[in-house]
């Protein structure tokens, strides 16, 4: 979401005059767009503010920035330790941007934008078009979080839950596909919790991708992230109906156990899980998964560490992420009696260590096999080029050339590493004759 919301910061600062350079030496305004999920978020924002005012040492000092969650979490506390910093911008308010900059251009203030008027936000980012001209993009379609799972953030850092009115949506998907964009990967912090409701007309998530499957032009949908409760039948159904609906679904569990899900706050068990694993096959055979893990999260046994790694065996996840558990001020878990870091670290390398196996194997699965990747950009001083198969595995290709960018095409697979696939464009029907 933030590689989006830095999208639209980027295309809001073009209003008043900034565009982006990779000339970092050289620059007027400086923007730091922070996500307040990674352990020491904050101390990775002063770091950074800290190197930019070496280098500004003896120039002239930008315009500084801060966007984000962690904008929103350390608010005026982050401008009185950092006086180096103009302003202080929450993921609510980033639609101000061209007003903050104007503002700071004629005027040497403090400003703080930590409002959680989402409805303003997108109100103010509809009248400025998605200028995203890449084969694959992002829409934002849902913010905020309700869940109150006991270790996150989010629910204070991007507040309560809100979604896009399905035309305001589907607009924004035609003007991505005018620009050339294929696939669209709608966006949420529980972006399967979509739900608008207007005049007593519903508009559920499963409605919203019906209607982008219609989009002629487009060729692949996807979306991140979902939350297990909000798998609902008409969704699952989905993959039956929606024919550019990848078989692919990134479905965070965090845990194995129940005592720990239940202590997490997640809202669903082990089994009910599983359930909707076993349902998305059914719809869909072909259907991978992949997930989000907390290791050594307060409490944590090792029966339930290993009913986390029986969970991981029996699904299968082909790419996950997996993290040890630590407190984030102000939530309630930060206050429960901690795993200690050697069990957490030891725990941490025996899931990592399966999930890579599971990894690898998948991929040599698929040497030999004929696979569909739609193309997305020639790689950095290389002839080869980039692209995505159905289950979103990176796969490089040797023989394509740059008007293959944005199609997609057949690829048979020769070899591969932990993340990525190789192979050579074949003709799929030649090659199906054969
Ligand atoms: S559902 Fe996701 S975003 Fe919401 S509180 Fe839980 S982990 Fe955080």
């Amino acid at each position: 979401m933030n590689e989006y919301d830095s999208q639209r910061i980027s295309t809001l600062a073009e209003k008043v005059g900034y565009y982006k350079t990779d000339n970092i030496n050289n620059i007027d305004c400086y923007v730091l767009n922070t996500c307040h999920i990674r352990e020491k978020a904050t101390e990775k924002v002063y770091h950074d503010i800290g190197r930019l005012k070496k280098n500004y040492r003896n120039k002239k000092k930008p315009i500084v920035l801060v966007t984000g969650c962690v904008a929103q979490a350390e608010n005026n506390e982050m401008l009185k330790r950092e006086p180096y910093i103009d302003a202080v911008v929450g993921p609510q308010s980033y639609h101000n941007v061209p007003k903050i900059l104007s503002k700071l251009h004629k005027k040497k203030e403090k400003l703080n934008f930590t409002n959680f008027d989402v409805v303003e936000k997108f109100d103010e980012l509809n009248k400025v078009k998605n200028l995203d001209s890449k084969v694959s993009s992002f829409i934002t379609i849902q913010e905020g979080c309700d869940k109150f799972c006991n270790f996150c953030v989010v629910p204070y850092t991007r507040g309560p839950e809100y979604s896009r009115s399905p035309e305001e949506v589907i607009k924004e998907a035609k003007d991505l596909i005018l620009n050339g964009t294929k696939e669209i990967t709608l966006l949420g912090q529980n972006v399967n919790a979509y739900f608008y409701n207007e005049k007593e007309k519903v508009f559920k998530f499963s409605n919203l991708i019906m209607s982008l499957d219609k989009l002629k032009e487009l060729k692949r949908i996807r979306y991140t992230t979902s939350h297990p409760i909000d798998m609902t039948d008409d969704l699952i159904d989905c993959y039956k109906n929606a024919k550019k609906l990848m078989p692919f679904l990134h479905l965070p569990v965090q845990s194995g156990s129940n005592k720990i899900l239940k202590s997490m706050n997640r809202k669903h068990s082990r089994e009910e899980y599983l359930s909707i694993i076993h349902k998305l096959i059914k719809v869909k055979p072909d259907i991978k998964f992949s997930s989000d893990f907390i290791v050594g999260y307060p409490g944590e046994t090792e029966k339930d560490f290993y009913d986390t790694i029986s969970l991981v065996k029996e699904v299968n996840f082909i790419n996950s992420f997996s993290f040890v558990y630590n407190p984030r001020p102000g939530t309630p878990a930060s206050n429960l009696e901690r795993v200690d870091r050697e069990t957490q670290m030891r725990r941490l390398t025996e899931l990592q260590n399966l999930l890579v196996d599971i990894q690898i194997k998948a991929n040599k699965n698929e040497i030999g096999k004929l696979t569909e990747v739609l193309i997305e950009n020639r790689m950095k001083k290389q002839t080869k080029y980039f692209g995505r198969n159905e289950n979103l595995t990176p796969v490089v290709i040797n023989n394509v050339r740059e008007k293959d960018i944005g199609k997609i095409i057949g690829v048979k697979i020769q070899d591969c590493n932990r993340n990525t696939l190789f192979g050579t464009k074949v003709n799929m029907e030649r090659e199906a004759a054969a």
